[in-house]
């Protein structure tokens, strides 16, 4: 197996075009397990440890850009992550244990896209948005788009996710997510991430993403569309809650049954905007 550590993307593309099976290496700790799992075998790891770019967090007018390296350590330490773009954050804050956190990275967790962790569903809830190097140039495409299937994206042999843009949303709008695991630290049995603007008591937007309920990050519009010029009572977050459990395609695993993982999406979906009403209102 070859490795190349480059100092820049351009670089990084270049070693990438070399091997028809070369892979970027971020935090390593999902890549690396499945390596000494035989799982795969890469022929060529391009690290992205050596290109400062990647690692860099900027403020602009309307958002933050957050590069790809960043560690979810230090991306649930930054508090310019505020409002709608806290959900990010929560979630970094929140998932799985200390030693992950400092090693995994925000490019890895798009490109690894395991329907199992919830970074992803932060970064949907959140509309956030990828900055994609390829041998062609950047462009810039909802993060949600990458996500096609189980373990796959979108982005093309040798391209690169740079790094991704947190829109700062409505003023007045709060980020929430929640996980529910079997014991601190596990996967989380299902994961909600949502966005919330309120109108007083009144719900004016909102936008959810469940977590282990499909291949993908779920978003489903009608269940938005259900709370919005609502107050959030029992029957309108109920009967959201089933328009949600009626589109999971929630899997049998070890972390809980299918139906089980239908349980628990109301509910989970109650908590999450009832703390999150309370932020919103402080
Ligand atoms: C034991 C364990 C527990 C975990 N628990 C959780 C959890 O509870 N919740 C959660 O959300 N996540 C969890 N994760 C996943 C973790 O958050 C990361 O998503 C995952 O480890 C990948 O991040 P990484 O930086 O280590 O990427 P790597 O392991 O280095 O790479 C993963 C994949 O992404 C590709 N890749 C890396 N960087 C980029 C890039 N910039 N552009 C395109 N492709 C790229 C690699 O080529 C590889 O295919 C867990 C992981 C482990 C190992």
């Amino acid at each position: 197996m070859r490795y190349a550590e480059p100092e820049s993307v351009e670089a990084a593309l270049s070693a990438l075009s070399t091997h028809e099976d070369a892979l970027c290496l971020a935090g390593g700790a999902s890549l690396v397990a499945m390596m000494n799992a035989g799982r795969i075998a890469p022929g060529m790891l391009v690290s992205l440890h050596r290109i400062p770019e990647l690692f860099r967090i900027t403020e602009t007018g309307d958002g933050v850009w957050l590069g790809a390296m960043c560690t979810h350590r230090t991306v649930a330490a930054d508090t310019r992550l505020r409002g709608a773009m806290e959900v990010v954050r929560a979630a970094a804050r929140q998932l799985a244990h200390p030693a992950i956190r400092n090693m995994a990275t925000l490019g890895g967790s798009i490109g690894l896209a395991d329907p199992q962790t919830e970074l992803p569903v932060a970064l949907v809830a959140a509309s956030a948005l990828a900055e994609v190097a390829s041998a062609n140039g950047r462009r810039v495409v909802p993060v949600e788009s990458l996500f096609v299937d189980s373990h796959r994206t979108s982005l093309q042999r040798g391209e690169l996710v740079t790094r991704v843009f947190l829109p700062q949303g409505a003023e007045g709008a709060v980020g929430h997510h929640l996980r529910y695991s079997r014991v601190a630290a596990d996967y989380p049995t299902v994961s909600l991430s949502l966005v919330l603007d309120m109108d007083g008591d009144t719900c004016r937007q909102v936008r959810i993403v469940l977590g282990s309920c499909g291949p993908v990050p779920l978003h489903v519009d009608a269940a938005d569309q259900r709370l919005v010029g609502t107050r959030l009572e029992a029957e309108d977050v109920a009967d959201a809650g089933g328009l949600l459990a009626q589109a999971a395609a929630p899997i049998d695993d070890v972390r809980g049954s299918a139906e089980y993982r239908r349980m628990l999406i109301p509910r989970l979906l109650g908590r999450a905007l009832s703390q999150a009403r309370e932020r919103a209102h402080v």
